[in-house]
C-alpha cells in the first residue's frame, strides 16, 4: 500500500495493474502521481509546470 506525497492518504492499488511510470491522480487532493516503483509500491508527484508569464523585454 503506498500513501499520497501530498497528502498521505493512503492510496489502495493492490487489486489495481499498475506498471512502473503510470500515472494517477490522488483521490483525495488530487495530486498527479506517478508509480516510481511496483515492488513496494512507490508513487511520486508528478511536477506539473504552472503557467508562468514569462515575460522579460514585454516592449519593443
Ligand atoms: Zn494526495
Amino acid at each position: 500500500m503506498a500513501s499520497c506525497p501530498e497528502c498521505e492518504a493512503t492510496i489502495d492499488l493492490e487489486d489495481e495493474d499498475v506498471e512502473e511510470g503510470q500515472l494517477l491522480d490522488c483521490p483525495e487532493c488530487g495530486a498527479e502521481l506517478e508509480v516510481v516503483n511496483t515492488n513496494p509500491l512507490e508513487l511520486d508527484v508528478v511536477a506539473t509546470e504552472e503557467e508562468g508569464e514569462e515575460n522579460g523585454e514585454g516592449s519593443w
